[in-house]
Order: structure tokens, then sequence, then C-alpha cells
């Protein structure tokens, strides 16, 4: 069952075995990853095996979605290993582009999508979304899946994928999958490789912060004081750095408050620094 599974590099390559297998009349569902897998992005092959006959998982650490001084070099990379929980996973190929695949000589064009990627991360991470949104729209034109599947965890970056796919008519249906989460809590993360043993136990309560704060909000605390309650939360668990802890829009991340969330869909998502490492989450409201 779980046989060595076969590796493409190429976009010619990709192609010739997607086309061979659209020609049968199969499904493809397609899952883009940084590689470094772990359960969550294990969770999202199943996601993609439940709505495709064939899946395939690529494997690319995009530079350009890392600004200067990030992890870019540091950003786990254990290719082998991937490949054999991909195959134990259900995954049918890995696309692992040799980075002229993605950014041949002379490549001179970037995706920015504004509104969405404009707050929380975008506020943080000032170039990072236009690095995702470009590689995003490139493996989707490359592979044409008819879904793709991506993570909760990184709640903002599916917005900016499922507007994306929207605003450009791309025909792959982008689905969002639930966070999977550790048993206290804090949601897996390739990341969370970098924290100490007494770092780790400080980061579940990120999630526990978010999940009180949802649940105030919930309750019809006004937004500007529960916020305020969260960051203070978060400030004495430990974390070194809060970037943001805010209320927002589920779908358009637009600003909600300062009085009660009322019945819009909301979302609570925060970002901090611990050490070294940064970590992000978001809980529905
Ligand atoms: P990454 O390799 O970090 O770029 O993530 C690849 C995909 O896995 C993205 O769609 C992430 O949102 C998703 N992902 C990362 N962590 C988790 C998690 N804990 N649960 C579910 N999906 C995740």
């Amino acid at each position: 069952m779980d046989a060595a599974l076969p590796i493409v590099r190429t976009v010619p390559d990709l192609r010739r075995r997607l086309d061979a297998w659209r020609a049968e009349g199969q499904r493809i569902g397609l899952v883009p990853t940084m590689g470094a897998l772990h359960e969550g992005h294990l969770s999202l092959i199943a996601q993609a095996r439940a709505r495709a006959d064939r899946v395939i998982a690529s494997l690319f650490v995009n530079p350009t979605q890392f600004a200067p001084g990030e992890d870019f070099e540091a950003y786990p990379r254990s290719e082998a290993q991937d490949a054999a929980l991909l195959a134990g996973a259900g995954c049918d190929l890995l696309f692992a582009p040799t980075p002229d695949q993605i950014y041949p000589p002379g490549f001179s064009t970037t995706i920015t999508v504004s509104g969405v990627s404009a707050p929380l991360e975008g506020e943080n991470r000032p170039s990072h979304f236009s690095g995702v949104a470009t590689v995003v729209a490139k493996l989707l034109i490359q592979a044409r899946p008819d879904v793709a599947v991506f993570g909760e965890k990184d709640y903002q970056q599916l917005q900016v994928i499922k507007r994306l796919a929207r605003d450009l008519d791309l025909p792959t249906r982008i689905i969002g999958a639930p966070t999977v989460r550790a048993p206290d809590g804090l949601a897996l993360s390739s990341r969370n490789a970098y924290l100490t043993p007494p770092e780790r136990e400080i980061a579940a309560n990120l999630n526990r912060v978010l999940l009180n704060l949802a649940r105030v909000l919930a309750q019809g605390e006004p937004v500007a004081a529960a916020e305020a309650e969260a960051a203070e939360a978060l400030m004495s668990a430990g974390f070194d750095v809060l970037e943001y802890v805010q209320a927002r829009h589920a779908e358009d991340l637009s600003r909600l408050g300062p009085g009660p969330i009322g019945a819009a869909p909301a979302r609570v998502l925060a970002a901090v620094r611990l050490g070294k490492t940064r970590l992000i989450d978001n809980r529905a409201v």
C-alpha cells in the first residue's frame, strides 16, 4: 500500500501524468505544501481524496513569500520523509518542482490580491501574500486541478486564494479544511519544531485565548473590550511580541466593532512571537 510515491520535478512531466488521468475521466485534487509535513497536511490529502479520484501534493518552499530576515533558509526540509508520509496518506503523485519551474530566468509577473490581503498578516509581512498568490496561481495553472485544498490554519491565506480564484476565473474549486491540533490545542505547524520545551507549553495558550475571545464575543461583549482582554491574556501567558489579536468579518476580513459583533459571521485571528518562532492561529466565533 505504501509503495514509493512517484515524484515529478518539471511542469511537462507533471502535465503528462495529469493528462493521462484526465483522459480516463479522473478528477484531480491538489494539496499545495512547503513540506515538513505533519498530520495537518495529511488531513488535507484526506479531504482531497474525498473529492477527487487522484490526489497530488506539491512541495515547494517558496522564496518570494518570505521577507529578508525571515526563516527561508532555516525552514525545515525533509522531502524523503514527506514522500513516505504522503504515500501512506493515499497521495498519488508528488510535484516537487525545481526552482526554475516556478521562477524561470527573467520571471517578471507578480499577482497581488488587494483588500483581503491588506490587514493582519499583510500589515506584518507586507510582501507575503503577493508571494503566496503568485505561487498558488502558478501551481493551479500548472496542474489545473478540479479541487485544491487549503487549511483554515492559514485562514487569511485561504480567503486570499478564494478571492484570487474568483477574480481570475480559475476553474478549480477551492476547499478550506479545519485546523488539526495537538491534544493541548496548539495548531500543528511546521514551525512548531523551532519551539523549546518551555516555549511549547506557553504556545498552547494562543488557542486558549482565541477560544475565550470567540466565546465572549458570541455572548455579546463589545469587540474593543474583548480584544483588549485577549491581548492582555496573551502577554501575561508569556508570549514575547503580540502582532495582532482581532475579530474580523469571516469572509472579507473587514474590521468589526468596537461594539458587539451582532449577526456578522466572524473570525478571531492572532499572531504572536515566542523566542525565534512566529505563531498564528484563528477560531470561528
Ligand atoms: P504549509 O506547508 O505550511 O505552507 O501548509 C500547507 C497547507 O497545509 C496550507 O494550506 C496550510 O493551511 C495547511 N496546514 C498547515 N497546518 C495545518 C493544520 N494544523 N491543520 C490543517 N491544515 C494545515
